[in-house]
């Protein structure tokens, strides 16, 4: 495998978090862009990254960045431009970028991540939703166009799977025998996907990685982020809402603000079961936690008036983690208490299978098409350092979302449904392997126990009210 170089990042390089995603990301930026080495600092408060980083010759800043310090700490790094790469929990993304683009750095994160506290402490519901966090990021990039580029939420998921939307709608009508030609902008890419008829998207993804050694009782074990999963999961389930569905779940909320495309529900993600499907094991229960994507991609594919659209897809995740990460969250929710001992499954210790994350696209004439990444841990071993199969797929994501801001320093606050898909999976790709395209003739009504008959709507099988676990 050759390493393109991509471009110079001038001034400083800081990249804030040095946890599963951070230690993934680092080596790519030293594979493929050229920058002064002693300009590069990694700020994390955890004493531990200090001997990585200096084995590997780079600068550690042991701080934990907060609302009093951030500006001091950025402004003294990166006040002759640069480019800050956020990978961190508990850092607000919004006050981050705001400072950066004030600054005139680039700037890249994988999540809206809020300030310390606010997944745990705010008291409303509504408030404490991805909605919220997005659209205040939303807002200040109407208020704010143009400038510096700050590129929002561009991991695997968030992120790469918007790339998989518009791959998946192309495969698609290439394979219903149709010549429609490449959008070029949101309201053609949106006019695509209702012409092809597609009703909704999971984000469907399966992750099969696993160890030799049982998880120990009272760990909560993960392939990333054990605090970012235990906190997106304490959330309420949220998902973008199609103009498809008949029926309203009694227990959903909608936004009287905002861009209206998503609703959100009176329960946790993490114990809101979905049926969905992926291609190695077919139908399978996965969770409805809330992710930033499933409000972009409604949001982005919207045709007509916001508030009474014409036409918008039903998007969610819908996430079967690997099976250690279920027991965990099995135990947690069941002890009412978070485990305190966190593990992140590491690339060398996992003994077998693969991070399966895709986009399966609904209702249309052929069904459903799963779209996606089925990147195993030993291509992932293979292909880069310190990282498993799932944090790759976040990685070179990162690093495509860099590449682009690089080519497009002026483009503002963006999304990655907003950026060129075609050149950031040619970055993506080569730690992609393989990429595939699968259809299914299940729906959710599929194979449905008869011994306990449940209020679905077989007429229409693809009603969220059908995807949707009692
Ligand atoms: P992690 O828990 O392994 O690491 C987080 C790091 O942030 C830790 O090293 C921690 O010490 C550091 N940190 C905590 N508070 C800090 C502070 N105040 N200032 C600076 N650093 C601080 O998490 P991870 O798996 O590396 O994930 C990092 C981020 O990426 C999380 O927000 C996660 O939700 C997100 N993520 C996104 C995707 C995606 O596909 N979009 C996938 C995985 C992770």
């Amino acid at each position: 495998m050759t390493h393109p170089v991509y471009g110079r990042i001038d001034g400083a390089v800081v990249i804030i978090g040095f946890g599963s995603i951070g230690k993934g990301t680092l080596p790519l930026i030293e594979r493929h862009f050229e920058y002064d080495a002693s300009r590069l600092v990694v700020i994390d408060p955890d004493p531990g990254t200090h001997t990585f980083l200096a084995q590997h010759g780079h600068r550690h800043l042991q701080v934990a960045l907060t609302p009093e310090n951030y500006r001091t700490v950025l402004t003294d790094l990166l006040g002759q431009g640069g480019f800050c790469v956020n990978l961190s929990v508990d850092v607000d993304s919004l006050d981050v970028m705001t400072l950066c683009r004030e600054l005139g750095a680039l700037y890249i994160d994988t999540v809206v991540e809020p300030w310390k506290g606010f997944y745990f402490e705010t008291a409303e519901n509504a408030s404490r939703t991805n909605y919220a966090l997005r659209q205040r990021v939303r807002d200040h990039a109407a208020a704010d166009p143009g400038g510096p580029t700050a590129v929002s939420c561009c991991g695997a998921n968030p992120g790469m799977v918007s790339w998989f939307v518009k791959e998946g709608l192309l495969t698609l009508s290439r394979d219903l025998g149709r010549d429609d030609a490449v959008p070029s902008d949101r309201a053609g890419w949106a006019a695509l996907m209702q012409s092809l008829g597609v009703k909704g998207i999971h984000i469907a993804e399966r992750d099969t990685q696993a160890r030799r050694l049982p998880r120990p009782r009272g760990t909560f074990v993960n392939t990333w982020s054990v605090e970012g999963f235990i906190s997106e999961g304490f959330q309420p389930a949220e998902l973008g809402w199609g103009t498809h569905e008949t029926w309203f779940p009694d227990n959903a909320y909608r936004h009287a603000t905002g861009c209206q495309a998503a609703i959100w529900i009176d329960r946790p993600g993490a114990i809101t079961r979905v049926h969905t499907w992926c291609p190695t094991p077919g139908p399978q229960f996965g969770y409805l936690v809330t992710h930033n994507e499933a409000i972009s991609i409604s949001d982005y594919y919207t045709v007509g008036d916001p508030g009474a659209p014409d036409y918008r897809p039903t998007c969610h995740y819908a996430y079967h983690p690997c099976d250690d990460a279920v027991l965990s969250l099995h135990e947690m929710f069941g002890s009412g208490r978070q485990q305190t001992v966190h593990d992140i499954l590491h690339v060398d210790d996992i003994v077998e299978g693969i991070d399966e994350l895709g986009v399966l696209l609904y209702g249309h004439d052929r069904n459903a098409l799963w779209y996606g990444s089925r990147l195993s841990n030993d291509a992932a071993r293979r292909l880069a350092p310190f990282q498993n199969a799932t944090g790759l797929q976040v990685t070179s994501a990162v690093l495509a979302g860099m590449v682009w801001a690089l080519e497009n320093p002026r483009a503002g606050i963006v999304e990655t449904d907003e950026m060129d898909h075609v050149r950031c999976l040619e970055v993506q790709r080569p730690y992609l392997d393989p990429v595939e395209a699968h259809y299914t003739d299940w729906t959710p009504v599929t194979d449905r126990w008869a011994q306990f008959p449940e209020d679905i709507d077989e007429t229409d099988p693809w009603q969220f009210r059908n995807v949707l676990a009692t």
